[in-house]
């Protein structure tokens, strides 16, 4: 019996696994996460005031203090039963990573002990030879290091009944290059922070710090585990490579906000207990467009934060997951022809004073801050569009923004019709001085009406990559199983760049006589003129568009490899180093990364499919070849006329086709991927793949197979098709 046939037998009888009646939130709510609350329980005076000088400024702890935040945290973590720590760290692989070390310990005088010193939760050495690095340690000949990183609190991860004290470090090499995606993000919110706290001071003085703060919304696709195990393309490469369209996909549109399937719902119950425990503030839990598909959103927090707790939210997902015998996909493109899954990024700023930069304010001096940051988001998107594009560049995200998929490659800004005219009546009436005509723009009730204003656009800008939804913009071209590291890492520091230059030429005008608000409003102007071409209000998936943004210069660059071109050109240098995100070196060595990982990701791919091609496809297609030879030759022995076995022949001339097709694609490819292998120069490696590799032969090869789908003797086909996979469960 194949395992596609097994696991369907098998899921009727498997019941959805019972969760424990649902605990108040507020009860459970980062019981797992050593809180400043919980900080100042276990810790002295002395230690809890460094502790948060540390959150709070930046301030560095010293290392008897250290032993003392070190010994509290570990008195804390044995007081829930753990026994071990890790240094948690998300390197550029892509997920988390973990080495775990017990407090136990033997004294030099034979005694054991449980012991947890500041040193060994301020630095650690983790084996890091095969994490990637770009060639980065081969340079410097150094080795990885992890380092605390205070800003976000130490956690315990329950596997099972073990219990682990989690603290979350930054990966850097021993000369300070950074190897994950943490180090480069702390920076990029260092370097925000300053500049919109100058920026802020034109208008209040008492603003101290700006935060940059993260809402992501995370989709992802929940499948059978044992279907899911019988699909070899899914459990290598987390999406499926063949698979005919069933005949009801998502056209009914059902699945959207329907109710939630009963297993599906007990797992979501179960991983978001344990989110709460983890201090994630899970709030939203829907049914998405595509059958099978859902999202969860939490409330926004600071970016670190936030990105920290996306991470381990997808960790957790995928381990609870298992529990219910089902398997999460977090893959942007796990099926084709249905929708794909992203990670829209709902990204602002907060002040200290509790005001948030990119909502419209109620009075003339607040609606120009809004307007000074709103602007300056907008320009430093026209101005690095090609960076943001980086950014969110890989193999699995091709699916979705290469292809005629929301949103599309073109990087453009959706702001709503009300401020496009607002922003087109500064451009055209601010005059040579601030006359009546500015004060009424100012006096504008921004704050009252872009809330209904923005409802009415809420269908229309779902095909925007990034869009201005109210009091936030939201970048939605952000992949589902990325690290929003990235992305918020380039986003702030593309603003804070923006802010910086904003700055100095508002001072110039300033310098040279203009009033304040004059010289801003100014400022403001010249850049709603310079970065117009990155506006659009229309639909992105349209043809128009795709000529029109041609038309305008703005890049539309498909695939990954040409995408991250834009990470090493002389702007992009200037732009990190003059910032202190990366030096050149970093840049090079991380562009190398990417570059690698898109070649590894298409060639195992390119694998998985050949494989499958030949061992599964080929054989059950061959054999239902052979019954249909037997049975012409039988009918013809016994003198049936040839007109009455003519539909037996035209199958297997139709099925003859596919599987020569089917079998000399393969071998095209294989080869096709053996001279890739032979390029040296990793970029051109690396459209070798997407070129000659993926863009010859996958659709070609899938076209076939599908097309065999359907022929095929329906019990002879091994790999479950499409309506098990996202019907069944
Ligand atoms: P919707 O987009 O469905 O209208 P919301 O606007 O409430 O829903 O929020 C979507 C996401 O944006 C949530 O994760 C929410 O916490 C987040 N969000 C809301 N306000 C902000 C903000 N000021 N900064 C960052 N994220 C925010
Ligand atoms: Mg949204």
């Amino acid at each position: 019996m194949s395992l596609r046939v097994q696991a369907i037998s098998k899921l009727t009888s498997d019941k959805p696994v019972t969760v424990a009646g649902s605990a108040k939130i507020t009860g459970i709510f980062g019981e797992n996460v050593f809180t400043l609350k919980i900080a100042r329980e276990f810790l002295s005076d002395e230690a809890y005031k460094s502790l948060t000088g540390s959150i709070r400024g930046g301030k560095k702890i010293d290392r008897t203090v250290a032993n003392q935040i070190a010994n509290g945290i570990r008195a804390w973590a044995e007081s829930k039963g753990v026994t071990h720590y890790t240094h948690w760290f998300q390197p550029l692989t892509g997920t988390t990573a973990e080495k775990h070390d017990s407090f136990f310990t033997i004294k030099g005088d034979g005694t054991a002990i449980e012991e947890f010193d500041g040193a060994a939760l301020i630095q650690q050495e983790p084996d890091a030879s095969s994490f990637p690095s770009g060639g980065l340690r081969a340079t410097f000949e150094a080795r990885g290091y992890t380092a605390w990183d205070p800003s976000s609190p130490a956690f315990i991860m329950e596997i099972g009944n073990g219990k682990t004290l989690c603290i979350p470090t930054i990966f850097v090499s021993y000369t300070g290059e950074s190897l994950d995606y943490k180090a480069p993000l702390l920076k990029a919110l260092e370097a925000i922070g300053k500049a919109a706290v100058d920026v802020c001071n034109y208008f209040d003085k008492n603003v101290a710090k700006v935060t940059p703060t993260l809402g992501w919304e995370q989709e992802y696709f929940v499948i059978d585990e044992s279907l899911a195990n019988a699909r070899p393309d899914l459990v290598q490469c987390g999406r499926t490579v063949f698979g005919a369209s069933p005949a009801k996909g998502q056209q009914l549109e059902d699945h959207y906000f329907g109710s939630i399937p009963e297993r599906t719902y007990a797992f979501m119950r179960d991983f978001e207990a344990e989110a709460y425990k983890l201090g994630i503030p899970l709030r939203t839990r829907h049914n998405e467009v595509a059958p099978a598909q859902f999202e969860c959103a939490p409330i926004f927090e600071e970016v670190n934060i936030a990105v920290d707790h996306n991470t381990l939210l997808m960790d957790v997902m995928s381990r609870v997951a298992k529990r219910h015998r089902l398997v999460v996909l977090l893959h942007e493109k796990p099926f084709a022809g249905i929708n794909g899954s992203g990670k829209h990024n709902n990204w602002s700023l907060a002040t200290d004073t509790g005001v948030n930069l990119l909502a419209p304010g109620k009075t003339p001096k607040t609606n120009l801050m809004f307007l000074t940051f709103f602007v300056n988001t907008i320009k430093a998107v026209h101005d690095y569009a090609d960076v943001l594009r980086a950014a969110i560049a890989s193999a699995p995200n091709d699916h979705r923004l290469g292809a005629n998929e929301a949103p599309p490659a073109i990087i453009s800004v959706f702001v709503g019709q009300y401020l496009a005219k607002v922003l087109s009546d500064i451009e055209t009436r601010v005059g040579d001085k601030f006359d009546e005509q500015d004060e009424a723009i100012l006096k504008l009730d921004l704050h009252r009406s872009i809330p209904e204003l923005m409802l009415d656009n809420t269908d229309r800008n779902r095909t925007s990559p990034f869009a201005f939804t109210g009091n936030k913009f939201e970048f939605r071209a952000v992949g589902s199983s990325a690290n929003c590291a990235n992305a918020m890492t380039v986003l702030n520091t593309i603003m804070a760049e923006t802010l910086k230059n904003f700055k100095t030429e508002v001072d110039g005008l300033i310098d040279k006589g203009d009033k304040k608000e004059v010289a801003i409003i100014h400022v403001i102007q010249k850049y709603i003129v310079d970065s117009k071409a990155v506006l659009f209000e229309g639909d992105g998936y349209s043809d128009d568009w795709h000529k029109e943004a041609e038309k305008r210069g703005l890049p539309n660059l498909k695939t990954t490899p040409v995408a991250l071109d834009a990470m090493v050109t002389d702007k992009a240098k200037r732009l990190f180093e003059s910032n202190n995100i990366y030096t050149h070196v970093e840049l090079e060595a991380r562009h190398e990364i990417e570059l690698e990982k898109y070649i590894k990701k298409v060639q195992i791919e390119a694998r998985v499919m050949g494989d499958l091609a030949l061992n599964h496809i080929l054989p059950a297609a061959i054999k239902y070849q052979n019954q249909l030879i037997c049975n012409i030759k039988g009918l013809k022995d016994i003198g049936i006329d040839e007109p009455l076995y003519r539909s037996q022949v035209s199958i297997l001339r139709e099925l003859s086709e596919h599987i020569q097709s089917v079998h000399e694609q393969v071998h095209e490819m294989v080869e096709a991927r053996k001279k890739a292998n032979n390029i040296s120069d990793t970029r051109n490696k690396a459209i070798a793949y997407c070129d000659e590799v993926k863009g010859k032969y996958f659709d070609e090869i899938r076209y076939h197979v599908d097309k065999l789908e359907h022929l095929v003797n329906d019990d002879d086909w091994t790999l479950p098709k499409y309506r098990e996979l996202l019907f069944l469960r």
